[in-house]
């Protein structure tokens, strides 16, 4: 769960409670989170890397959790419950209105990348346009 978050689906907060589970964030870490917030990371498309298609996938914005029946809120929200698949940890020198367009916008634009397409045009998207020209 985190605090002090920002806005929508780019959001920077402090750990502030962690599951049985959990290996990855202890409280007090600072992360960030993107767009997802939780995939079962069993299925095929979990295990190819695309937990984007996951059937079961829950978005950070206007998901419902199954177990509780809670609808995400992203940013706007005090608290989020997130999966620690989902949290990168951003160091505390990073400025969260630096950090946080990347969990957003950033990540899809990695991603992209990470496709290896030859020519690659972003239309419609203004963040990933930017955060494309500042890489150059
Ligand atoms: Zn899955």
């Amino acid at each position: 769960m985190l605090t002090n978050m920002s806005a929508f689906t780019e959001i920077i907060g402090l750990v502030t409670r962690v599951g049985p589970k959990v290996t990855l964030h202890q409280i007090g870490d600072r992360v960030g989170v993107g767009a997802s917030s939780w995939a079962c990371l069993e299925c095929r498309q979990c295990k190819k890397g695309n937990e984007q298609y996951c059937a079961r996938q829950l978005d950070t914005y206007g998901a419902k959790w199954p177990d509780t029946g809670y609808v995400t809120k992203g940013g706007y929200s005090s608290h989020i419950r997130i999966h620690e698949h989902y949290c990168f940890p951003v160091p505390e020198e990073l400025p969260t209105t630096v950090a946080a367009p990347m969990m957003c916008a950033g990540l899809v634009s990695m991603a992209l990348l990470l496709l290896r397409i030859p020519v690659l045009r972003v239309f419609g998207c203004s963040r990933m346009q930017h955060l494309r020209l500042r890489s150059r």
